[in-house]
């Protein structure tokens, strides 16, 4: 890794919104948020879903916000043998196809493959590992901070295995709540990232950082944050 200079900025790979089956956290909330939390690249990758991704692009782009927060419509597609994550996609894909479909349909679209969470035996959802080595080759981008992984050693064996094969690794918050935005990422130099191919290059430059939270606390704090929401009681600050 170049050690770095000059400014640098913050880039989110993994987070959810409403647009997630299990998440409340309102679209309208992610530019102050991200922002506060020096996140100024913010991959939005809900459940099978891509159209809030999509609004949020469309209305940073046509906003004050527009030449200094960037959002990535991404998707965690469910495969039929765990979750792989797709960014830079024009297409939503549907759940339920193998592992190779699925990297199939998110190379088509000129997307990046990204790993999330995937040596974390606890996460029900994590890709299996047979089907993982299946499409190791396809693998652009390794998640190795998960900020809501069971345990910490999960996240070093996703660094280690992407390490060994020369995989760029990224960091992500994973938020299923507003305030969990920003809690990993990959810091790097500040430059604009518009395609797939800035993506990669900056993230050679970058270090993985985040903050770990036990999944008991980050459960029970979720219960208590999507009740306020239900209620309409939330506060939504910075
Ligand atoms: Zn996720």
């Amino acid at each position: 890794m170049t050690p770095a200079s000059g400014p640098m900025m913050r880039l989110d790979l993994h987070c959810h919104s409403e647009a997630s089956h299990d998440c409340l956290t309102p679209l309208t909330t992610f530019p102050d948020r991200c922002l506060a939390r020096g996140v100024v690249v913010q991959a939005v990758t809900d459940h099978d879903q891509i159209w809030g991704a999509q609004q949020l692009q469309q209305f940073v782009r046509n906003s004050e916000f527009a030449d200094r927060f960037t959002v990535i419509v991404g998707e965690e597609v469910s495969t039929r043998e765990g979750e792989i994550v797709g960014l830079f996609l024009q297409e939503r894909i549907p759940p339920g196809l193998s592992p190779e479909e699925t990297v199939r349909e998110i190379k088509a679209q000129g997307g990046l493959v990204l790993l999330p969470h995937g040596f974390d035996p606890l996460k029900r959802h994590r890709l299996r590992p047979a089907a993982r080595e299946r499409i190791a080759d396809q693998i652009d981008i390794v998640e190795s901070f998960n900020a809501r992984i069971s345990r910490p050693k999960w996240n070093r064996a996703a660094e280690t295995w992407a390490r060994a094969r020369n995989l760029p690794v990224s960091g992500g918050s994973d938020a299923h709540t507003w305030r969990q935005l920003g809690d990993a990422w990959t810091e790097v130099p500040r430059r604009s990232v518009d395609t797939p191919q800035d993506l990669l290059e900056v993230l050679h430059l970058g270090s993985v950082l985040g903050e770990w939270t036990h999944p008991v606390r980050a459960f029970v704090y979720k219960q208590l944050v999507q009740w306020k929401e239900r209620r309409g009681s939330a506060t939504y600050g910075r």
